[in-house]
């Protein structure tokens, strides 16, 4: 793909850094191409020393494309697959090799996130095959929605998921992303037979999020799939509201406050309350 190899791109940088139109030059069917055989992705930016997106310290690779439209979604320039730099699979394996000595000294990971990484599932796949084969673990952060592009055989590569439960009730589900949460549950029933951890995240969005009939409706479905560690209740911030500005994108959130340590005490304690591990 024309651009992919070039190495003055920088790939470090952080999920708060605007990227529009990196790919942009990428023909469809190159796109096509990339995504059927998985040997090049396109990546938003990687972010090293990363102690929130899974456990330890991680590498984290922003990949950009998502399907899902979250009223409250810090990172609207991952939205668009073309928006990300198309990157061979070679240099992502070379990204995590670079650090793969500190990694096993601090016992580190690889955390695949988005946008929705599974918009570019052969490409997450390669790369988690490699980051195992060096001994590294591997988390993928994902909304759900296309699990079921993952086969059980696939599984065997991921060793943690770190799942997105948005809403349970479908109507609020699909206000707040455009979609329906029907794949969501699938793949997080699946996930469970499967006994594949779960680190179930939420995000609590003052207006939106923070009744807490439906956090309890959230609790108990994950407290019944059997294989969530752990619940990161995470409070919505305005850290990402500058993209929408400068995308001249409708961000309706633009008056919304961060919820309160007490409404988020609230929601964490719902959530212990269904037996889980809370945060
Ligand atoms: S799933 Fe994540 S990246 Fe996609 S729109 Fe929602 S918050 Fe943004």
């Amino acid at each position: 793909m024309e651009t992919a190899n070039n190495p003055e791109v920088p790939l470090e940088g952080s999920p708060y850094d605007l990227r529009v139109s990196l790919g942009e030059k990428v023909g469809e069917l190159d796109i096509r191409a990339a995504l059927e055989s998985g040997e090049s992705g396109f990546v938003h930016s990687f972010t090293t020393g990363s102690a929130v997106d899974g456990p330890g310290v991680r590498i984290v690779a922003w990949l950009s494309g998502c399907q899902f439209r979250c009223v409250y979604c810090h990172n609207p320039d991952t939205w668009k697959m073309t928006n990300g730099m198309p990157v061979p699979l070679s240099r992502a394996v070379e990204q995590i090799q670079k650090y793969r000595h500190d990694l096993q000294i601090i016992k580190g990971r690889l955390t695949i996130s988005g946008g929705e990484p599974l918009m570019q599932h052969r490409f997450v796949l390669k790369v988690f095959a490699a980051a195992k084969q060096m001994g590294v673990h591997t988390a993928l952060d994902s909304n759900g929605h296309l699990g079921d592009r993952l086969s059980d055989a696939d599984l065997a590569v991921v060793d943690l998921v770190l799942l997105d439960l948005k809403a349970m009730t479908p109507e609020l589900h699909k206000k707040l992303t455009g979609v329906d949460n029907k794949q969501v549950h699938e793949f997080a029933r699946r996930l469970a037979a499967a006994r594949k951890s779960i680190w179930v995240r939420f995000v609590l969005v003052p207006g939106w999020t923070d009744d807490m009939a439906e956090v309890e409706r959230i609790a108990a479905f994950a407290a019944e799939l059997g294989n969530v560690e752990r619940v990161d209740v995470l409070p919505f911030h305005q850290m990402g509201r500058f993209k929408w500005e400068k995308l001249k994108m409708d961000y309706q959130l633009n008056d919304t406050k961060a919820p309160s340590r007490e409404i988020t005490e609230e929601a964490i304690a719902r959530f212990r309350a269904a037996g889980l591990n809370a945060v």
